[in-house]
């Protein structure tokens, strides 16, 4: 007689049991829509991933315009703009570089992949598939790059013939398809095994004709290349922006689109701009290539006086380099109208003070420069810290510390932070004026000039930490190859595929 009762009883054990687990699980869909198994839940959004992991994973290039080492540890435009980004998020930024750039796209593609692409990155139709694109926060102009001396070509009817070499992947290489379809005769060559810098070097060496390079990306690096010029604008300007994966929902590239709203309007990105690009603006088309020629033939002669002096007073030798050049363009015996002379422009005050029996001896001058510098930086108030500091211990080298604390009494007045740089540099000018130095313990100064002095010594320093970056160390200006800041080898020509 129990077969019947197990008959009967066990069907009603599984319905019963059914029945429990679908109240169970109308119970936790309304709890916690994340646990699965009772209905199909959503996956989390891009921006809901970045926020569980706590860290926004970018993919970059390592390249002078978007990411490298100095000696302060990681920097460049697209890593100091993505890092604010992922602060607006609270989240932690972890930064991958990419071999290449079609090494960038799948490692924005993976289903795991990073969450976003800054790594100078111009849109163009070629991408649609791989990539969606922010807001723009830089318009760059693709430009054909030759070597000075060698004919100049001024049209796109004048490339079939020459050496050109590009990015494989880039959108150059896809402007120059294009191309090819109405010069036949046209012949490039693609490589992933090289990056910008490389190419910029190359043409300045004579190893390739041309180049074709975003304009950020020549001016950028003209400071290096004493020898590459613009031959013509290959296209209207485009524009560059942050990639999410093509397949991505709206949730990150909507909060990336909101953030760089909001820094172009407050000032932050163009601040960002004028720190990693401003030295071309300020020195000039010529004035770069010009630093570059001097990066070369001049700095050698020095780098070991400013290396040896810098470590003895603790402060950083490629600073002391810069302020050098900013003195004297590195030239030992240049004298002023007011009786400043030599590499670092000593007063005959200061050359006595910091022991300097004969200041056009560069030796003598980087000593007491660099002497100098140490003792002014360290005689400012504790109060200021790091990286202000040495922005104004350089301003003080310049006016002279008593102006500059006028200056900084003056921020003081006016509410703002007398242990920052960027509000000292607004008071600075004013020395200049009555109705303000006249009310200052030391009076009159050319005020705009410590402005500007820190404003070039800057440029020149980034310049320097870029060609000095940890991950080139051994390239030093001794032998001669610093100002090549190549971060891939350079494949042997054979090894260049032709396309
Ligand atoms: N901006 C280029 C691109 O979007 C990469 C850098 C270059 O080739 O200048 O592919």
């Amino acid at each position: 007689w129990r077969h019947p009762s197990i008959a009967y009883t066990r069907p009603m054990l599984i319905h019963f049991t059914l029945q429990a687990r679908q109240l169970l699980c109308l119970l936790m869909i309304g709890l916690t829509p994340l646990i699965s198994g009772c209905e199909e839940t959503p996956a989390p959004t891009t921006l809901e991933r970045v926020r569980d992991e706590g860290a926004l994973r970018v993919v970059t290039r390592n390249s002078p315009t978007t990411y490298f080492q100095d000696i302060n540890g990681e920097t460049g435009f697209e890593y100091e703009l993505s890092k604010l980004f992922a602060e607006s998020l609270g989240v932690e930024l972890k930064i991958e570089m990419a071999d290449n750039l079609d090494d960038l796209f799948e490692r924005l593609n993976q289903p795991d992949g990073v969450a976003l692409a800054a790594a100078g990155l111009v849109e163009s139709p070629g991408r649609k598939d791989q990539a969606r694109f922010s807001h723009s926060y830089l318009e760059v102009t693709p430009q054909v790059v030759y070597r000075s001396g060698k004919l100049r070509p001024t049209q796109p009817k004048d490339l079939p013939g020459k050496r050109i070499m590009v990015l494989k992947g880039s959108s150059h290489a896809e402007q120059l398809t294009a191309l090819k379809s109405e010069l036949p005769e046209l012949q490039f060559e693609e490589s992933d095994a090289v990056e910008v810098v490389d190419l910029l070097r190359m043409v300045d060496e004579g190893v390739i004709d041309l180049t074709l390079v975003d304009s950020n990306e020549l001016a950028m690096n003209q400071v290096y290349f004493p020898n590459v010029r613009v031959a013509f604008d290959f296209a209207e300007p485009t524009r560059v922006a942050w990639t999410v994966a093509a397949r991505d929902d709206d949730s990150l590239l909507n909060e990336a689109n909101k953030f760089l709203d909001r820094v172009i309007k407050n000032g932050t990105l163009q601040r960002l701009k004028e720190r990693f690009y401003g030295h071309v603006d300020e020195l000039g088309y010529v004035g770069a290539y010009t630093f570059a020629q001097h990066l070369q033939q001049r700095l050698p002669r020095y780098e070991k006086q400013f290396r040896k002096n810098a470590q003895d007073q603790g402060v950083d030798w490629r600073l002391m380099a810069a302020l050098g050049y900013q003195e004297s363009l590195w030239q030992p015996e240049v004298t002023s109208k007011t009786g400043v002379r030599g590499l670092m422009m000593l007063t005959q005050r200061t050359a006595q003070a910091m022991g300097v029996a004969n200041r056009l001896d560069p030796a003598q001058s980087i000593y007491g420069g660099t002497k100098y510098f140490a003792h002014v930086k360290e005689q400012l108030p504790a109060s200021i810290a790091e990286p202000d500091r040495t922005w104004l211990a350089l301003a003080a080298y310049n006016v002279g510390s008593g102006h500059l604390e006028d200056a900084r009494e003056l921020a003081r007045k006016e509410g703002l932070n007398p242990d920052k740089w960027l509000d000292v540099k607004k008071m600075l000018p004013r020395l200049a004026q009555k109705q303000w130095y006249s009310k200052t313990k030391y009076g009159y100064a050319r005020g705009g000039e410590p402005v500007h002095f820190v404003n070039n010594i800057r440029r020149y320093y980034d310049i320097l930490s870029w060609a000095t970056q940890p991950q080139l160390e051994g390239t030093q200006l001794a032998d001669s190859s610093l100002h090549k800041p190549a971060i891939n080898k350079i494949p042997p020509k054979e090894e260049l595929a032709p396309m």
